[in-house]
């Protein structure tokens, strides 16, 4: 098949890169490297597998030649504030990678009789006050919240696409991602697992922001990109959570990371510095990924944070 991937720069877009390259697929990456790094598609440079546009998704959309599935991954994705490149501070360019970049890429998935997948997330679920989390969830998201210009940028994106499915006709997936980590996350992300794992390494203590006791559910990228590979090639067009239910408190994780990475400075709690609308608790629940998918992930979180902190040590210039 020809595939477009937007957001092909960013830390998923680029693993889906090399996933679909080597499935013998011809890829198109596209990005604007807002918050992506050219460092990670490099070494698909003469790949005769890929190609590249550099170009914003909310501007209109010209792909060269037919093709045949679109992955719309373009968003600034990280909610820290501390993060110059989080999305509170790109409010609105990811408000318009969610609305107008993923109208632009319906909008070629129409023209081109293409299947299209759009990345959602497990924010459209907000601080939700139903756990684990099923699809079958409406949420509990504050639209004028502090993480609302993503979470409902992404609530309008599912809206859009499902519109562009009944509508139209067109032939749509929507994934559902939960909290996912590995090798090219940005180390200037502000999330929590880039910023532990550097904090740790450096021998300084992890910052948890708030008691500590809000949990999440860490995926690691491959059990993650498998999920999408199998719905990309399912029939389901209702969403479908993918996602590792091994469900952590932020104080257990910051214990594993400092177990693994042999940091001895401990952990510094910043009750103060909870984020505002800060999710509480976060678990997929994963039956319909098991029963439509066939999945379930397969990596544990110390064995994936095994594979992920080598590449913080080399891209601290510490391997
Ligand atoms: P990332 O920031 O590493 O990648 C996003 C990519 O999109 C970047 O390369 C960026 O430059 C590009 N981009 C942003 N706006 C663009 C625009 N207007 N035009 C073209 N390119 C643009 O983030 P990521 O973690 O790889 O996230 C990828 C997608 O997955 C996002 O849509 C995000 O919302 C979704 N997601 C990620 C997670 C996660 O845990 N990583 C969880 C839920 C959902
Ligand atoms: N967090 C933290 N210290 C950090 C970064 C994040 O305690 O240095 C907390 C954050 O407040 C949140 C959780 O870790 O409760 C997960 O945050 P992340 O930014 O990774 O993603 P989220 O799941 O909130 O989108």
């Amino acid at each position: 098949m020809n595939i477009l991937i937007t957001g092909a720069a960013g830390f998923l877009g680029s693993h889906l890169c090399d996933k679909l390259t080597a499935l013998g697929h011809q890829v198109i990456g596209m990005d604007n490297f807002i918050t992506g790094n050219p460092e990670n598609l490099a070494h698909l440079a003469g790949n005769p597998n890929f190609s590249f546009i550099h170009h914003d998704v909310s501007n209109f959309i010209f792909v060269p030649g037919k093709v045949d599935f679109i992955l719309h991954f373009a968003s600034p994705a990280s909610p820290n504030p501390a993060s110059p490149l989080g999305y509170p501070n790109l409010p609105i360019q990811t408000m318009k990678a969610g609305a107008l970049g993923t109208h632009n890429t319906l909008g070629v998935a129409i023209a081109q009789s293409a299947r299209f997948l759009l990345a959602s997330t497990s924010e459209i679920y907000g601080d939700p006050l139903e756990h684990p989390q099923k699809e079958t969830y409406w949420g509990h998201v504050d639209p004028i919240g502090s993480r609302s210009v993503y979470d409902e940028a992404k609530r309008f994106a599912e809206a859009l696409t499902m519109a562009y499915h009944r509508f139209h006709g067109v032939n749509t997936r929507i994934i559902r991602i939960f909290n996912t980590y590995g090798p090219r996350m940005r180390l200037d992300d502000g999330r929590v697992v880039p910023n532990f794992i550097q904090q740790a390494l450096r021998g300084e203590p992890l910052t948890i922001y708030g008691d500590g006791l809000q949990t999440r559910s860490f995926c690691f990228v491959s059990d993650l990109i498998e999920g999408i590979t199998r719905l990309m090639m399912s029939e389901e067009h209702m969403p479908v959570n993918i996602g590792n239910p091994a469900e952590t408190s932020i104080l257990e994780f910051a214990q594993t990371i400092n177990r693994l990475t042999g940091n001895k400075a401990g952990i510094v709690i910043k009750a103060d510095k909870r984020l505002g609308d800060d999710p509480q608790r976060r678990q997929p629940d994963i039956t319909r990924a098991r029963q439509i998918l066939g999945w379930e992930p397969t990596i544990s979180l110390e064995e994936g944070l095994s594979l992920t902190i080598p590449y913080f040590k080399q891209k601290m210039g510490m391997a």
